[in-house]
């Protein structure tokens, strides 16, 4: 099946108490148990399990390509339950412009439990002098945020694969609409479900997605059962719901990003555009070979400093003032406020997530803004 007909069954059964063609919200707790002591559907108590959640880890699952998927309440919640299913004193690998609210829940979390460096995952060498004996994950993040770097996923696993190391892809920018990187040979697959999986910025959620049910794999799920962030069966349904547009929604944003950035390249009062799509990209041809399209996050540098970037930004219309990501309407952020007084990121650099409006409004919209 190809990806748009996964993305409308897979997660959609027609009820077989009703025949409702859309699936029932299941909201009980507690499910009715036998005389015996058996369960005759198989669900005994929603942490553990619920129709609602069940349907959304099967479309999860057939999307990235993958056999399971567990569901979190939150795209934190999904990295924090792979970190815990780590042994103490394992050393894991990140990239150094990893999303931020994942590294400093490293940092702060798991200081004393687990080891931990944040490098240059696409420095070949950087990465290998950084391998030690007890490295157990390393974790790929592409493109990353905010700079749109690419990280070529193929070689990392390679690397990984001589020191028995596994390694998890954050999939959050691209979705499998465009990059699937279980079938690059990646461990485990990790979401922001928030973001475009949502797409309406209307609810959050994670989720981890694996190629086996192997022992790693079950930990994982103890942590989900037992630490028992799951999402809940209104958020699971929304999301079942949202995913079925996926696909169409991933090319529209992607036709927009496309067209919007060469606008911005060709534009005099824009220093440098990042997107993976652009042929100026210094990873353009990594991002041709491993994706199957170039996503829709993207960011610029206005020309002048912080002052001219925030110019823009107060004169914007159609683009709102807001960090996340992946829902229909465009947002747009000074990403070196958002991360605070050690931020790395150029002071005049503009992060945008591009919605669906129609791009002569976008284009527009920035043509008026950038007018100085
Ligand atoms: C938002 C985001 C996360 C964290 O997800 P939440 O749903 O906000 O907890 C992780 N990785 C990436 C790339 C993200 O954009």
């Amino acid at each position: 099946m190809k990806i748009e007909t996964i993305a409308i069954h897979a997660g959609n059964k027609t009820d077989d108490a009703t025949k409702a063609v859309i699936q029932p919200i299941v909201m009980s707790t507690t499910f009715e148990r036998e005389v015996d002591g058996s369960y005759a559907k198989g669900y005994i108590y929603s942490r553990a399990a619920n129709p609602n959640r069940h349907l959304l880890e099967n479309v999860l699952a057939q999307l990235e390509g993958g056999v399971e998927a567990a569901a979190f309440s939150s795209g934190n919640a999904a990295g924090m339950a792979v970190f815990q299913s780590l042994k103490p004193g394992t050393h894991i690998i990140g990239p150094d412009d990893m999303y931020h609210g994942l590294r400093n829940q490293i940092k702060s979390l798991f200081a004393g439990i687990l080891e931990f460096d944040f490098i240059d995952v696409n420095d070949e060498a950087v990465l290998k002098a950084h391998i030690k004996s007890n490295t157990g994950l390393i974790w790929v993040e592409t493109p990353s945020n905010p700079l749109l770097k690419v990280t070529d996923i193929k070689n990392v696993i390679a690397i990984a694969r001589q020191h028995d190391i596994k390694v998890v892809c954050d999939n959050t920018f691209a979705t499998p609409i465009f990059q699937q990187p279980l079938s690059l040979g990646a461990d485990l697959v990790m979401h922001s479900s928030t973001k475009y999986f949502g797409g309406h910025s209307d609810l959050m959620g994670g989720a981890l997605i694996t190629p086996e049910n192997n022992e790693w794999w079950q930990r994982i799920r103890q942590v989900q059962e037992m630490g028992g962030a799951i999402p809940s069966p209104m958020d699971c349904y929304y999301l079942v719901r949202s995913l079925k547009t996926l696909p169409y929604r991933m090319k529209g944003h992607e036709h927009n990003a496309n067209l919007l950035t060469r606008f911005l390249e060709k534009h005099p009062n824009v220093e440098s555009v990042m997107y993976p799509g652009l042929a100026s990209h210094p990873q353009h041809e990594v991002a041709k070979s491993q994706m199957l399209g170039f996503g829709a996050m993207f960011s610029f540098c206005v020309k002048g400093g912080a002052d001219e970037a925030k110019k823009v930004l107060s004169k914007l219309k159609l683009f709102t003032i807001a960090t996340s990501l992946g829902g229909v309407e465009s947002l747009i952020e000074h990403r070196a406020s958002v991360e605070g007084p050690d931020t790395k990121t150029p002071h005049n650099l503009l992060r945008v997530s591009i919605g669906l409006e129609h791009i002569d409004d976008l284009i527009e919209d920035m043509e008026q803004a950038l007018a100085f």
